[in-house]
């Protein structure tokens, strides 16, 4: 069934020119880019996409890092698009993820992991409606 993820191309992947090579790859998969926008966005909007992780103790350095610099806001559309972007992504700590995957072919960090993707239906739709209010 078609469905929409919410995905973030993290600052360290805009950094370090990795943009094109991660989005290429969900473009081959054959996902279609619904939405797609770079900024910067301040820690109000970092607290409201992390809510819950908010008490953890290595959230403060992770808002330090999502908010460090330009990142690439999309939404993803696809038959089981949701599970398909994370098994691309590959695990959520770089030095853990499968080779073959986005974070296991270029992270070794667990925060530094260059993606970020909605886990579940439910997660996708307040994200969407979070990051681009206007999207129907
Ligand atoms: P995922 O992004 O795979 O869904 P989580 O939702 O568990 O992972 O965590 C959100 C983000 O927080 C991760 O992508 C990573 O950037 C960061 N993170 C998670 N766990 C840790 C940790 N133990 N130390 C530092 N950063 C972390
Ligand atoms: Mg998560």
């Amino acid at each position: 069934m078609s469905e929409r993820t919410f995905v973030i191309i993290k600052p360290d992947a805009v950094r370090r020119g990795l943009a094109g090579a991660v989005l290429s790859r969900y473009e081959a998969k054959g996902l279609r880019i619904v939405a797609l926008d770079q900024r910067v966005v301040d820690a109000e909007l970092a607290d409201q996409h992390y809510a819950e992780h908010r008490e953890q103790p290595w959230y403060p350095p992770l808002r330090d890092f999502i908010t460090s610099g330009p990142l690439i806001a999309l939404v993803l559309e696809g038959d089981g698009a949701i599970d398909a972007v994370r098994t691309l992504n590959g695990a959520t700590d770089g030095r853990r993820a499968a080779p073959g995957s986005v974070r296991g072919d270029y992270s070794l960090s667990n925060r530094e992991n260059l993606v970020h993707a909605s886990d579940s239906p439910e997660s996708s739709a307040r994200e969407i409606a979070l990051w681009f209010p206007g999207l129907t």
